[in-house]
């Protein structure tokens, strides 16, 4: 990924966030907007202090954007411009409307992670107005946390704003507007400011377009607004509801006003019960996303013929024959003449488990299909406009047009030249690069706890810290018992891929003797680095040889470290051991088969943690991570949720070359405990239940 995947052909500082994208949930787009400032960063564009930053729209695209830009690059001026009265307006109070992170790709792998996993401006699934709620919050905060005298403007109700592109230099160079100044944390009326703004025009170096997709022409209602269509009706009679489109805002809709109870974020779980069904459709869905031309109505209705699928599926349909609503029907109208035709004209637009419940929904009779023209329809069955849910899409680059001065849809097309193929919704920086302002290089220059215990802090779910806070405590209180007299701190660290880079997340705070150290946890290391990083790439049960001295430690950890021991271990370690939980040796998720570190280090030169008391430790370990990976039973939401894809075909990765045999024993006498699995340690709360 690129800055060309974001800039305008003929407009070197316009880059457009993904409004020509085909992926456009919000987390496509939030992830956008960070790759977006990382290749700015990166690429030397907001080096200078002072440099000007236009982003136009504050929704969350706009919104994540000039998050990454206060972390990142501090010292810039940062004017936001938003069209409407507020930060997110689409969302802020859509009680109806339902967002995860994730859903989109059930049923992979991870597709159950209800948060966002971002290192900035990052939010659980819930109601579109709770995760407005969540960012608010966390846009809030960043804003308080600056520390420059840098220029942060926002102004809301831009009733104008032209972006002037110099056809010369082609560079947007200016941009003139109409709006009211307001507060920037909140979007708070400034009591100073007229309400009716001014009419400004002032230059730009960067400007960012974060305009989103637009709203939907003929909607009798944008998508985001509150209404009723889920509700079951108050008035007698049956109601008909006539849905046109073929995307999957019509799709929800359909499934809305024709399922009770429907709930966006139960319905996968309610009615997938079983898991050979769920593990065929991971095949199919990647058909469906893959290069190969398929029809999914006709993959589908072959799942349904296969004979030891076929009473799994039908026990689906029927799940969702008997949750039709009596007090409404359904007309679906789009522009295919046939079912299957529907599914043909997706062209890969339409999510795969909507396509899946669309499939079911007509097995179960759920809808009559219709391609007539939707007025017609309407009219004949007598529909009343307020049942009448239009769905056709957006019109993307009229978004564009109006903001390009001297700009219509023809030149527009020109200026823009290939980004309507953009993506760039694949992570493209580096773990724990939001946590340091300046470029990636720069991060060797910091200094300080402060900076060194934000750094590499990663997304940590509640339920995984207290499990390993647990456990910690656990352990601690063994060490209490049988050693008394030594001092002791230890912690536990979790193995993940994280945007493919291999990492140990440290999970709880350190128990240490009397107490509990905070700031820690959450913390991410390189699984390449210290102590546990050897015992991660060796799979064994480690620990310092007795009497070893201080220097030969600390001269070994420097070359484990590659420079990153001081965030690994304290200077006044005297002793320490590494004990893995490990996973099947035949398929295995991440790097190497370890799915956890336990670690635990004394200052005490006499301390020796010895065979017996660690046989006794990794026993407990072994215990815990059987608990993990066989879930942890009727804990409601909380299950153990795999974000990987395992390995089918497991690389054994070597230790390198450095000699550590002065320094550590491989405490051959005691076995890693084994999970006879391949598992991350990630618990957290989920509301599907059989995905996977
Ligand atoms: C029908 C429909 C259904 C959808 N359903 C989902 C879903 O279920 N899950 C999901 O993740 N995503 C969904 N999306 C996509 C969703 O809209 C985006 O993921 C999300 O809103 C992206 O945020 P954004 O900031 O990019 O765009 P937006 O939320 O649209 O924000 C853009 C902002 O820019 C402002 N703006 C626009 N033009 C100007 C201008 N000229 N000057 C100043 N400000 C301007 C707007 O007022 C707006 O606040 C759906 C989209 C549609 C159309």
């Amino acid at each position: 990924m690129t800055l060309d995947d974001f800039r305008a052909d003929n407009i070197s500082n316009l880059f457009i966030v993904g409004t020509f994208a085909k992926k456009v949930t919000v987390l496509h787009q939030q992830t956008r907007a960070l790759n977006l400032i990382h290749q700015l960063v990166e690429g030397g564009y907001l080096d200078k202090a002072n440099t000007r930053i236009a982003i136009v729209g504050a929704g969350f695209t706009g919104l994540t954007a000039a998050a990454g830009i206060l972390r990142k690059a501090p010292n810039c001026d940062l004017t936001i411009f938003e069209r409407r009265d507020t930060l997110m307006p689409l969302q802020q109070g859509s009680d109806a409307r339902w967002l995860h992170p994730r859903i989109y790709d059930w049923p992979d792998h991870g597709s159950e992670s209800k948060s966002a996993m971002l290192p900035l401006m990052n939010w659980t699934a819930g109601r579109a107005s709770d995760v407005a709620v969540q960012l608010s919050t966390a846009w809030r905060k960043l804003v308080a946390e600056r520390k420059t005298d840098s220029k942060l403007r926002l102004f809301c109700n831009t009733r104008h704003l032209k972006v002037v592109v110099d056809e010369a230099t082609k560079k947007a160079e200016k941009i003139e507007w109409v709006g009211e100044k307001r507060e920037a944390a909140n979007g708070a009326t400034d009591s100073n400011a007229s309400p009716e703004g001014s009419g400004e025009f002032e230059p730009f170096d960067v400007v960012l377009l974060c305009v989103g997709f637009g709203l939907e022409d003929e909607a009798t209602q944008s998508y985001w607004r509150n209404e009723t269509l889920a509700q079951p009706s108050l008035t007698p009679g049956r109601q008909m509801v006539l849905i046109s489109g073929a995307g999957d805002g019509a799709i929800v809709d359909l499934l809305r006003a024709r399922i009770s109870n429907f709930r966006q974020d139960r319905i996968l779980s309610e009615v997938f019960s079983d898991d050979t069904l769920t593990k065929e459709l991971v095949e199919l869905k990647a058909k469906y996303n893959g290069e190969e031309h398929t029809n999914l109505f006709f993959e589908l209705d072959e799942l349904l013929q296969a004979p030891e699928l076929n009473t799994k599926f039908l026990d689906a349909i029927n799940e969702l024959r008997r949750r039709l609503r009596r007090d409404s029907g359904a007309i679906l109208n789009t522009r295919s003449d046939s079912i299957s035709k529907i599914f043909k004209d997706f062209e890969k637009r339409v999510s795969f488990q909507n396509a899946v419940l669309l499939f079911m929904l007509y097995k179960a009779g759920g809808f009559i299909p219709t391609c007539e023209c939707y007025r017609d329809v309407q009219k004949r069955y007598n529909i009343p406009d307020e049942l009448v849910i239009v769905r056709h899409g957006t019109k993307r680059e009229a978004l564009v047009s109006q903001i390009l001065a001297d700009h219509g849809s023809e030149q527009v097309r020109n200026a823009l030249g290939d980004i309507s193929k953009q993506s760039g919704d694949r992570i493209g920086w580096q773990g724990g690069y939001f946590g340091f302002p300046g470029k990636w290089e720069q991060r060797s220059e910091l200094d300080g706890d402060e900076l060194r215990r934000s750094w590499r802090k990663e997304y940590l779910p509640d339920a995984t810290q207290i499990a390993c806070a647990t456990l910690c405590s656990a352990v601690a209180g063994s060490i209490r018992k049988r050693f008394p007299s030594t001092e002791f701190r230890l912690t536990f660290h979790r193995s993940m891929l994280l945007y493919e880079e291999p990492l140990l997340q440290q999970c709880c705070e350190y128990v240490m003797k009397d107490q509990v150290s905070s700031g820690t946890a959450g913390r991410t290391f390189t699984a390449s680095s210290a102590s546990i990083g050897l015992a991660y790439r060796l799979e064994k049960v480690i620990r310092t040889k007795q009497n070893v001295s201080h220097s030969e430690l600390y001269d070994l950890m420097d070359k484990l470290s590659l420079n990153e021991a001081a965030r690994a271990m304290r200077g006044s370690v005297r002793h320490l051991a590494c004990l893995p939980i490990l996973q099947s040796p035949d398929s295995y998720v991440g790097d190497s088969r370890v799915a956890g570190i336990l670690y635990i280090d004394s200052d005490n030169p006499d301390a020796h943690f010895d065979d017996e008391f660690l046989k006794l430790v990794a026993a407990m370990l072994e215990d815990f991570g059987q608990m993990v990976s066989r879930s942890v039973g009727d804990l409601s939401e909380v299950r153990n949720v795999p974000l990987t894809t395992r390995q089918l075909n497991p690389s054994n990765k070597k230790a390198d070359e450095i000699d550590f045999s002065g320094v550590f024993d491989l405490c051959s006498a005691i076995d890693p405990p084994i999970v006879d699995a391949a598992m991350q340690i990630n618990l957290d709360e989920t509301s599907f239940k059989n995905a996977g």
